[in-house]
């Protein structure tokens, strides 16, 4: 069902008039990496929006390396995101970690992520495959484009189609950075699928000085969007502050991708 010999033209998801994949415009998602407080993610909900972005992203249920990291805000995060929503009429991108879960995150997110580690979790695909919420598949850490595209005909094929995948890094020998960015996965994954293919460059790289280079390098190859994490106090974030990229920072981003799009 995710191969183009099915299904020869390219996937368009539309999240509230925000059109993604095919020949559309990029689509770029962003906002901090987990939800901390309400002034926290209005603070950098207001930012992205004003600088363009369409989709708020935010983890509520985050799945830490370490059991003593911050493990996210739960639910109360989730009604945080939604009020970040009311006023800023972004629509919601949070990851759903488990299947207990499910429900209570699909209730307030309008994209539900399967994170990296998730990825080849089954029962979870299955039960996203039965919801009728837009998933976005990120691929595993060590997973081939073959099994990343397994692992989207598992959702596909409990019914539902609306798959958003994202090139997220790959684990190699190169520890410089966190995850080594797979930049041909773009290409080869548009010719094997007709899913839309989005890139997080923020978990690819780690650090966030590479973050507009690698973004701009997949805007220029064809993806379809981005989801870019942003914080405005990087320094003191609860998870993921490395690779976080302040508002001015990542409007000098918006300003440099729009740019490639509009020569693609
Ligand atoms: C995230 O989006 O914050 C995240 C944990 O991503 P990944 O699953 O790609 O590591
Ligand atoms: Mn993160």
């Amino acid at each position: 069902l995710a191969s183009r010999l099915f299904h020869p033209e390219d996937t368009v998801i539309d999240i509230e008039g925000h059109k993604i994949g095919g020949k559309n415009k990029p689509c770029i998602m962003a906002g901090p990496c987990s939800v901390e407080s309400e002034d926290q993610l209005l603070t950098i909900a207001r930012a992205v929006k004003e600088s363009g972005a369409q989709l708020l992203r935010g983890g509520a249920y985050k799945p830490r390396t370490s059991p003593y990291s911050f493990q996210g805000l739960g639910e109360e995060g989730l009604k945080l995101l939604l009020k970040a929503k009311e006023e800023t009429g972004m629509p919601i991108v949070t990851e759903v970690m488990d299947t207990e879960t499910f429900e209570t995150v699909e209730k307030y997110a309008d994209i539900l992520q399967i994170g990296a580690r998730n990825m080849q979790n089954f029962p979870l695909l299955k039960k996203a495959g039965r919801s009728n919420k837009v998933i976005l598949l990120k691929r595993g850490l060590s997973a081939t484009i073959e099994e990343f595209l397994m692992s989207a005909e598992y959702i596909m094929s409990e019914g539902n189609p609306n798959v958003i995948l994202c090139e997220r890094g790959i684990r190699t020998f190169e520890t410089y950075t966190r995850n080594t960015l797979d930049i041909s996965a773009i290409p080869i994954i548009q010719e094997l699928s007709h899913l839309p293919i989005i890139v997080d460059p923020s978990h690819a790289t780690g650090k966030w000085s590479t973050v507009e280079p690698l973004s701009k390098a997949s805007i220029a190859i064809g993806a379809h969007g981005l989801i870019i994490e942003v914080h405005h106090e990087p320094e003191l974030a609860l998870s993921d502050g490395a690779q976080s990229l302040k508002p001015e920072k990542f409007n000098r981003l918006m300003n440099s991708i729009t740019k490639i799009s509009n020569m693609n």
